[in-house]
């Protein structure tokens, strides 16, 4: 198949299998890849973006014409009246972070209607840790509807949103969970009832890997505010840091009130020669998307077929980019990530080992061979050695870099005996 890497011929032969499964989807993905472009680029001309907008400022930032125009074209793509993207939100938690405290109130009540969120928010919110100023400790509750049979509960939703409820949150990705990740059209449900019971109720979203990954976004549905990571989906694999909210004008002042100071909001904030990079990763962004989901229903097809459970399987609708494998035991978990990374086109010499990681009762093993450090919209796979013995992948700059990597993966676990 390639005179670049060796791949045992029976991966070779149920690769091409996988590839023919994968045609309908990676049709479908294609299709909705391109409606996304058209939205991005549609938006880009709308502003009349040109090579002035990429010129970088110093100091406080006054009048960057680049940035503030960015806020603009970022509101189009998502349909809101405005955004916040700078490069200085450090990560998804820290934006998400900036997005609670820039709302909500002592005394406002915060309700998640999709379980326990994401690990890195139990902090945030103060489901978890002390003293270290979450939105706990300045008065603000927090309640949290489970969910039933890995779906929303819509009755749950509708007899807990009342007057009380300052904020719906929702995650729209699964994260690390067993758990579908959620449709746009499931939020809209979710949107629909809570603003039926309460028409004042703030409908936040995670939109953590969820960027792109169908034609509407849930702003496009009713959510009132949107927040990611710019080294996930939205930031097209070439943002090399930074984090957006997108949402309600009004809400997207106290975002920029709190993410700088109240009084200065918006107007500071040097861009320090990222404007370039951000544009040309919006515009990148939908493709990469795409190129990331067409990796994971590859991955997905590749290893169900030698007989591993995978979720979503190939053939699922899909609501983010994050495929999990069970590989069913701690052996296979580390030869998938170290082929992983020998596909890898940067660091692929490193030998991923099971490590102590803070915040994870197990340890972990990782595989990640980034031009960014930390960038899951470029292949990138973590295991915790822990039952099931799942791995999560996600990302893919490009499908045929990521489909050697996944052959080179199911290669190493035949060489070692352990590919059922
Ligand atoms: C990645 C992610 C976050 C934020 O994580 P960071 O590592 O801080 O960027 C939050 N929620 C979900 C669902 C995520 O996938």
């Amino acid at each position: 198949m390639t005179p670049f890497f060796e791949v045992d011929k029976k991966i070779e032969i149920a690769s091409e299998q996988a590839m023919k499964k994968c045609a309908q989807q990676f049709e479908n993905i294609e299709k909705t890849t391109e409606y996304n472009q058209l939205k991005v680029q549609a938006a880009f001309i709308k502003h009349n973006i040109s090579e002035s907008h990429f010129c970088s400022s110093t100091g406080y930032g006054y009048n960057d014409r680049g940035r503030d125009a960015l806020d603009k074209v970022w509101a189009t793509v998502f349909g809101t009246e405005d955004a916040l993207v700078r490069h200085n939100f450090t990560c998804g938690t820290h934006t998400l972070a900036t997005a609670l405290f820039g709302v909500l109130r002592p005394g406002d009540k915060m309700l998640c209607v999709t379980g326990t969120p994401y690990d890195t928010l139990h902090n945030v919110i103060g489901i978890s840790g002390n003293g270290m100023g979450s939105l706990k400790d300045f008065g603000i509750l927090y309640e949290e509807i489970p969910l039933k049979n890995n779906r929303l509960d819509y009755n749950a939703i509708k007899n807990a949103v009342d007057s009380s409820v300052k904020m719906v949150y929702l995650q729209r990705s699964r994260g690390y969970e067993l758990r579908p990740s959620l449709l746009v059209e499931e939020i809209e449900k979710a949107v629909r009832i809570s603003k039926a019971e309460n028409p004042n109720v703030i409908v936040m979203v995670d939109n953590c890997y969820g960027e792109f990954v169908e034609r509407n976004e849930p702003s496009d549905v009713g959510a009132d505010l949107i927040a990611g990571s710019l080294i996930k989906n939205a930031g097209g694999g070439i943002a090399p840091t930074g984090g957006y909210i997108a949402g309600r004008k009004d809400l997207i002042e106290k975002c920029a009130y709190r993410q700088t100071t109240p009084g200065l909001g918006k107007e500071v904030g040097a861009t320090l020669g990222h404007n370039r990079e951000f544009y040309m990763g919006l515009f990148h962004a939908p493709h990469a998307v795409g190129e990331a989901l067409k990796s994971a229903v590859f991955i997905s097809a590749l290893f169900e077929s030698f007989g591993y459970k995978t979720t979503p399987a190939y053939d699922d609708k899909r609501g983010d980019i994050v495929q999990s494998l069970e590989l069913e035991n701690p052996e296979s978990l580390i030869a998938f990530c170290q082929g992983v990374q020998q596909g890898s086109p940067i660091d692929s010499f490193l030998t991923p080992e099971p490590w102590d990681m803070p915040g994870y009762d197990s340890k972990v093993v990782m595989a990640a061979g980034t031009f960014t450090l930390g960038s899951t919209i470029e292949l990138s796979a973590d295991a915790p050695i822990r039952e099931p013995y799942c791995a999560w992948i996600q990302g893919g700059l490009n499908f045929h870099s990521a489909k050697i990597c996944a052959m080179l993966a199911a290669h190493q676990m035949l060489e070692r005996g352990l590919l059922k």
